[in-house]
């Protein structure tokens, strides 16, 4: 704590504050002028559909590719960024809180229907007053994905340059770390139009929960597993290398999968489904593919993916498994608070659904 407190001296945060808004107006310079495909997003209560320009694959490979380049070349060392963390984590967080004012006052010049009293300031503050928040054209919603995921991809970047520095080369678990890593946010971007249609993106209102959980939580909180393979010399046996990657690759394929057979079929009702014409309820609720096996799979993958990069550092902590775990509290939890707005919508199909597809996350289970 006192490492941490020394830390954060006036220049520290100076610098943090130039790479922190530095990095966050360069993403949304580049959202806003690099060329991407315009997707409709989903329809709005009136009917009408937003555009949205997706070009978060190009912005991410290219964020990549000036990364590398610019350690490889020594025009800089990101390792900067594991030295002005806690600085960083600081600058974010005035950030966040910031611009959940300026979103609040944005709503409430927009006519956004308030609260009244000071608690309700603080409520729709913490829960937002606009659904769909733009500056300059762009969605600030769906923008706050990029710094957030691209931050996270740098930050664990950083760790693996201040790995190279200490050590002259990047262990094993690392490597490992860092490829799952790569898969992941280069798929979530490669499939930024699924967010289209998520809970977050139709119906959830844009403040300071979401803000801060894009802008510090995610980058800051899931990189945890950095710090714990930075100094982390012990080999990786192969067979435990082998058991990650078939624990990744099945998480992987279960949470992708099902992510995708279910937009697939928002898009397309009549998309097939492994090869066959999909089974549903209702013709509304898919229970084909994934789906027919349980509700909640892609939470399932997801996890398993969680935990194959958090075991690359071992078990030298029980701390980096802090993230998996608290995932797997929070997903039962936003399993059942979906499922109640399910029932609510589906009623009786939703019932019938739940008969056909009787376990949630785990088969035989739960
Ligand atoms: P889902 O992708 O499961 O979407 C739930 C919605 O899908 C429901 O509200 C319903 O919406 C629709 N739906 C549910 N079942 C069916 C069905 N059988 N057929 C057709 N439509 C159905 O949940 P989330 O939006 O919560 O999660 C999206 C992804 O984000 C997941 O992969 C999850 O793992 C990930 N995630 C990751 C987090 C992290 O911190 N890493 C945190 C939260 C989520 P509708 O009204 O449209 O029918």
């Amino acid at each position: 704590m006192h490492a941490i407190l020394a830390s954060l001296t006036g220049r520290a945060l100076g610098v943090s504050a130039l790479l922190y808004l530095g990095f966050v107006a360069a993403l949304f310079v580049a959202s806003k002028w690099l060329p991407g495909r315009i997707y409709d997003g989903a329809p709005l209560p009136d009917g009408t559909r937003l555009k949205y320009k997706l070009n978060g694959l190009q912005l991410y490979l290219l964020l990549a590719a000036v990364c590398a380049v610019g350690s490889a070349l020594k025009w800089f060392s990101l390792a900067i960024l594991v030295i002005h963390f806690w600085a960083l984590l600081v600058v974010a967080n005035i950030w966040a809180f910031s611009l959940t004012a300026i979103l609040y006052i944005k709503g409430k010049r927009a006519g956004a229907k308030l609260e009244p009293g000071i608690l309700g300031v603080v409520k729709d503050a913490f829960m937002g007053t606009e659904v769909n928040p733009s500056f300059l054209g762009v969605d600030l919603k769906m923008f706050a994905y990029r710094p957030s995921l691209m931050g996270l991809g740098v930050l664990n970047w950083a760790f693996a340059a201040a790995q190279y520095q200490a050590l002259g080369h990047l262990t094993g678990r690392m490597w490992l770390y860092q490829i799952f890593f790569f898969i992941y946010l280069t798929n979530y971007f490669q499939f930024e139009h699924g967010m289209l249609y998520t809970w977050d993106i139709i119906a959830e209102k844009f403040g300071w929960m979401l803000v801060w959980g894009d802008y510090v939580l995610v980058p800051f909180f899931y990189c945890l597993c950095g710090w714990y393979l930075v100094d982390n010399v012990e080999p990786l046996p192969a067979y435990t290398a082998a058991a990650l990657i078939v624990l990744f690759s099945v998480g992987f394929w279960l949470f992708r999968g099902s992510n995708d057979q279910k937009h697939r079929y928002k898009v397309d009702p009549q998309a097939k489904i492994w090869g066959k014409p999909p089974e549903t309820v209702g013709g509304r609720l898919l229970v084909s593919g994934f789906w027919g096996i349980g509700r909640k799979l892609n939470y399932t993958g997801e996890l398993m993916v969680y935990f194959a990069w958090t075991m690359t550092t071992g078990f030298v902590s029980f701390v980096p498994f802090i993230l998996p775990l608290w995932l797997a509290c929070l997903f039962p939890h936003r399993a059942w608070r979906d499922e109640q707005r399910c029932h609510a919508k589906y009623g009786a199909l939703w019932e019938e659904y739940c008969r056909r597809a009787r376990f949630r996350m785990i088969p035989f289970i739960y």
